[in-house]
């Protein structure tokens, strides 16, 4: 506001400087001519007295002659009066060649020759011209008489030029006044013109561009005439129009723009709600038997967890039983598999007339279940592992006939028989066990039972002594991408041939290997293992990634991150084709030691895959904080998802669901090609399965991935 006020007070109106300027220039115009003209008609008057002084004196002249041969001075003494008195004569007096005076003639009423007289004190008409002949004010003339060559007189003829004076002065004047008149007029209606034909219709172009910077479009600007003011005045509509529409259509766009982006936002959150709803399904999915509609093995360990928990805040005790029916395989295989649902389904519903509220019962897998008692002792657990027995009693009635089925129960009580969630079940499944072995219902749990079995202890000893006697073997199983149909990488799974038993399960001594110590130097063979194969493939220039298992124990080793560090350093492999599979469980209970692992500057570049993803329900939470790259959905969905809705749909969600937290998703456990064709569809980024190979040993790797890599699928 201030620079604008300033702006305004230094302002000058063009008008004015314009009209100043061409009023100014036709006054010096008109002045210059008064002044020219005044010169010219001083000059013309005083030609005017020459000629005068002339005819006179020549006609004086020429009549003196004859008085001037008889000196009849009386005469030429009425010449020179009767000239004097002509006007613009001062003086007209006659003078011989010696300088005397002929006449003596002088005109004292004439106000120059009396003040001459007054000065020089005489009347003597020589002195007086003598005086007079030197003043520019008055034209001196002389006029010889001459007769028959010799001169009788010179006539000496004075006019005043002052007199000439005057009327150019006036006239000069007259012309002064009328210029400066003239040019005020000149000024006046030019500033007038100018007003009307140049500063109004600036000043309206001058508002409108106002207007225009305020976004006001609605005023025309009319200029009346046909000049490049008019014209500048349609350019400027024309520009106003323009700028109107443009400024309408970017409301416009911009209106759009917000609906757009609110449109947007609803479908984010729409989005969002989905995908809540999903997690909640698939949580719910994840953690309950589609069969029995119980919580499953997962919600079982969840709760199991709470109570433990709950049981340590208040120095309490709990029981956690195993339970699994008698010859129920015997039953399923003879009569079918949908007789053993209804006897599995009528488990369901009968056994919680035997438990509290406050207890959980849960099927683990198969004829599995499994129960959580909070704040119970082992009488009184006893009592209701008797009570459930009970409900089991009645007959069970299916389609084809009715049965009775038995069942064996182990139990283990927190703190006695375990303080964590998978030595308390694991307890009461070695007791469950015993309780088969002897025939008997129920069996608590009782610490020679556990490990220290004898084919344990034995198989135990045996896998100490695998690594010496190279009994052990790393097979690779082919992970192929979906987008490019090309095997990128393996997963190295390990392979134990038993000098007796022959080929054992990594299912069974992997376990034993857990629960023994011996993972750490297992897992430190299989890394070794892996990554002299990597280098091997690598310098023969084959790039595939090499995925590896980590134990939930590796982690718990203090020395694991510098033993891995040494590791690969020791074999010179380029770290970004290694691949570190961890499970749920595993980063689940040892989180801290996962972040700091994954955050490890010697380890940078490796990279980290969740294992057996779907089987551990929280990990939604710690996959958002975890810069893991891909996931990995567990076989037990991929493998019935062609025919299972149910299994189809967690897939699906979890591939969404990863895929919006930005990782990879891997299936594995991918048997036939429909399963295959249905990820591929799902927008599932990898796959891994016996459709494309069993794991292989790693001198059929190159061969394999040549043919896979090269035929037409
Ligand atoms: P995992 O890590 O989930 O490995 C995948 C398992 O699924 C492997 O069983 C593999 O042979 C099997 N599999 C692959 N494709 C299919 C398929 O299409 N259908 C079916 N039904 N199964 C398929 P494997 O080799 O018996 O290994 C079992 C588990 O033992 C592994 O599960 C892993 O947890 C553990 N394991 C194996 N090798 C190692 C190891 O070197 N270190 C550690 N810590 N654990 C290992
Ligand atoms: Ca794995
Ligand atoms: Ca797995």
């Amino acid at each position: 506001m201030k620079m604008k006020a300033k702006k305004s007070r230094k302002y000058s109106h063009i008008g004015n400087q314009f009209v100043i300027i061409v009023a100014g220039i036709i006054l010096i115009a008109l002045l210059s001519n008064a002044f020219f003209q005044y010169y010219k008609e001083q000059q013309k008057n005083l030609i005017d007295l020459l000629h005068q002084g002339e005819s006179i004196g020549e006609l004086l002249a020429s009549i003196s002659i004859e008085p001037l041969l008889v000196y009849d001075s009386h005469t030429i003494n009425e010449f020179a009066r009767n000239t004097t008195n002509q006007k613009n004569i001062i003086y007209t007096m006659y003078i011989d060649e010696n300088n005397n005076a002929l006449t003596n003639y002088l005109n004292t009423d004439n106000i120059t020759i009396q003040k001459t007289i007054e000065k020089i004190n005489s009347k003597n008409p020589v002195s007086l011209y003598n005086h007079l002949k030197n003043k520019n004010s008055i034209l001196n003339l002389s006029f010889p008489v001459t007769f028959n060559n010799e001169t009788l007189a010179i006539i000496k003829v004075g006019l005043d030029k002052e007199s000439l004076k005057f009327i150019p002065l006036e006239n000069l004047i007259t012309q002064v006044i009328s210029s400066v008149f003239f040019g005020l007029l000149m000024g006046i209606s030019i500033y007038i013109a100018f007003l009307r034909k140049v500063s109004e219709p600036v000043k309206m172009l001058n508002n409108s561009a106002n207007d225009i910077a305020i976004f006001k479009f609605d005023e025309e600007v009319k200029i009346k005439g046909n000049n490049e003011l008019t014209e500048l005045a349609n350019t400027f509509n024309s520009m106003r129009l323009t700028l109107k529409k443009a400024v309408i259509s970017r409301e416009v766009t911009l209106k759009e723009m917000a609906s757009l982006n609110t449109s947007l936002e609803d479908r984010v959150s729409e989005r969002t709600n989905k995908l809540e709803e999903l997690n909640a399904r698939i949580t719910h999915q994840a953690m309950h038997d589609p069969l029995t509609t119980l919580p499953n093995r997962i919600l079982v360990i969840e709760r199991l967890n709470q109570a433990i928990k709950y049981a340590h805040r208040n120095n309490s005790r709990l029981a956690v039983f195993i339970l699994d029916l008698n010859n129920f395989k015997d039953i399923n295989d003879t009569l079918g598999h949908p007789e053993g649902d209804i006897i599995l389904k009528q488990v369901a519903k009968r056994i919680p007339s035997a438990l509290r509220e406050s207890d959980t019962a849960g099927r683990l897998g198969g004829d599995e279940f499994a129960f959580v008692l909070p704040d119970i002792d082992e009488k009184n657990a006893l009592e209701v592992a008797y009570k459930i027995i009970d409900t089991l009693k009645p007959v069970f009635e299916l389609t084809s006939q009715n049965v009775e089925i038995g069942a064996s129960i182990g139990i283990a009580i927190f703190p006695e028989h375990g303080e964590d969630q998978s030595s308390l079940i694991r307890h009461a499944d070695v007791a469950m066990y015993e309780s088969k072995r002897h025939g008997s219902n129920v069996t608590l749990y009782n610490s020679n039972f556990d490990s220290h079995t004898p084919w344990r202890l034995a198989l135990m000893a045996d896998l100490r002594k695998a690594i010496d006697n190279n009994e052990l073997e790393l097979h690779y199983q082919p992970q192929v991408n979906l987008k490019t149909n090309k095997i990128y990488g393996v997963e190295a799974l390990l392979r134990w041939t038993h000098p007796k038993h022959g080929a054992v399960s990594p299912d069974q001594f992997i376990y034993i290997a857990e629960n023994s110590g011996l993972i750490n130097t297992l897992s430190e063979w299989v890394i070794n293992e892996a990554l002299l194969q990597l280098k091997k493939w690598q310098d023969s220039g084959l790039q595939l990634d090499i995925s590896i298992n980590i134990s939930a124990r590796n982690l718990q080793d203090k020395n694991f991150t510098k033993k891995l560090s040494s590791l690969i350093e020791q074999h010179q492999v380029n770290q970004k084709h290694i691949k570190l599979e961890f499970t749920e469980s595993t980063i689940m209970s040892n989180p801290d030691v996962v972040l700091s692992l994954i955050s490890h500057s010697s380890l940078s570049g490796i990279r980290y895959s969740i294992d057996d993803f779907g089987t551990g329900y929280s990990s939604l939470s710690y996959l958002k904080t975890l810069t893991v790259d891909e996931v990995k959905i567990d076989k037990s969905f991929v493998l019935d998802m062609v025919e299972n809705e149910n299994d189809a749909s967690i897939v699906r969600s979890i591939i969404e669901l990863t895929h919006n937290l930005g990782h990879l998703v891997v299936a594995e456990g991918v048997e036939t090609e429909n399963a295959m064709n249905a990820l591929k569809k799902l927008g599932c980024d990898s796959v891994q399965g016996y459709h494309i190979s069993k794991a292989i040993t790693s001198d059929l790797i190159p061969d394999f991935l040549n043919d896979y890599n090269h035929s037409d699928k």
